[in-house]
């Protein structure tokens, strides 16, 4: 029997590389070439829907450059020459490469010289025609984006073509403490959006769901409002909204008290931001 990857098997194993994870999505109409960084499982946040397992504080380990390279031109070749999609049984239709992910089992860009692996997988990516026709997009929780050596990556996947996606799941102190156990001040996350709008396209991801009591979810939305109020104000430039919710099962301890947030109050509140006139939205429900 073929083995079946499946839009929803998401286990970074699923082929048996490193450093590489290809996941099918529907949503996404394709294949995501994932590129994982974070082989330790090791995050410097701790957010409350976090699927990593065994997930740990910490950065990511030393990356072996000659095991990325190969295992990357392996697996392009697969999918470009070779059957991987017959052996995984994917459906024709979502027989393209729709993206290539820089994500992963924790922040992407706690790695020292994460600028070089933009620049091996773009430099890779280009020469075997996958970009500049699939999106290169980085997958972060922009809290080091005031390192020069994380702006020097972001430069670099500006010329790829590429785009950050900026998790901003709250726009209260105490909103990422109790979603992210992250102590990221305001200014300094604006700062760092700031700085990665003006480097590299940018949108903000944002993860939605059931977990703070009624007046403190009211709260946590009014603020979100604001802070994109001010966003217009100062006309930083955001490529997109992204806003979804739980889709899989969170693996951190608090994942009995988290629910998906319901189809109704995801429009509701993509409505509100539309209702700014500045930001393209988008929802996964
Ligand atoms: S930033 Fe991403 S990897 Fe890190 S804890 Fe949050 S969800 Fe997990």
């Amino acid at each position: 029997m073929k083995q079946k990857l499946t839009t929803i098997n998401h286990d970074r194993d699923n082929v048996g590389l490193k450093y590489i994870y290809p996941v099918i999505s529907r949503r996404a109409g394709g294949l995501s070439i994932g590129i994982n960084v974070n082989i330790n499982n090791a995050c410097n946040w701790r957010c409350v829907y976090c699927q990593v397992p065994d997930l740990v504080r910490g950065a990511a380990p030393e990356m072996d450059f000659q095991l990325l390279e190969r295992e990357l031109r392996f697996f392009l070749r697969q999918v470009l020459e070779g059957d991987f999609f017959d052996k995984y049984n994917v459906s024709q239709s979502l027989r393209v490469i729709k993206d290539i992910a820089i994500s992963g089992n924790g922040e992407p860009t706690s790695l020292k010289g994460f600028d070089r692996v933009i620049e091996l997988v773009g430099k890779i990516a280009l020469e075997m025609g996958v970009l500049p026709k699939s999106h290169f997009v980085l997958i972060s929780n922009g809290s080091l984006i005031n390192q020069l050596d994380v702006q020097a990556s972001l430069k670099k996947l500006n010329n790829y073509q590429g785009e950050v996606w900026f998790k901003l799941d709250s726009a209260t102190e105490n909103g990422r403490r109790l979603i992210n156990d992250s102590k990221l001040t305001t200014e300094k996350m604006m700062n760092n959006l700031r700085v990665s709008t003006r480097l590299c396209a940018t949108s903000i991801q944002t993860c939605m769901m059931d977990y703070l009591d009624e007046d403190k979810a009211k709260r946590e939305r009014e603020a979100y409002i604001e802070l994109l109020k001010s966003i217009k104000e100062e006309s930083i430039a955001i490529k997109k909204i992204m806003l979804y919710t739980l889709a899989r099962p969170s693996f951190q301890p608090e994942a009995g008290e988290i629910k998906k947030l319901d189809d109704k109050q995801m429009e509701k509140f993509a409505n509100k931001i539309k209702k700014l006139d500045y930001f393209d939205v988008s929802v996964s429900l």
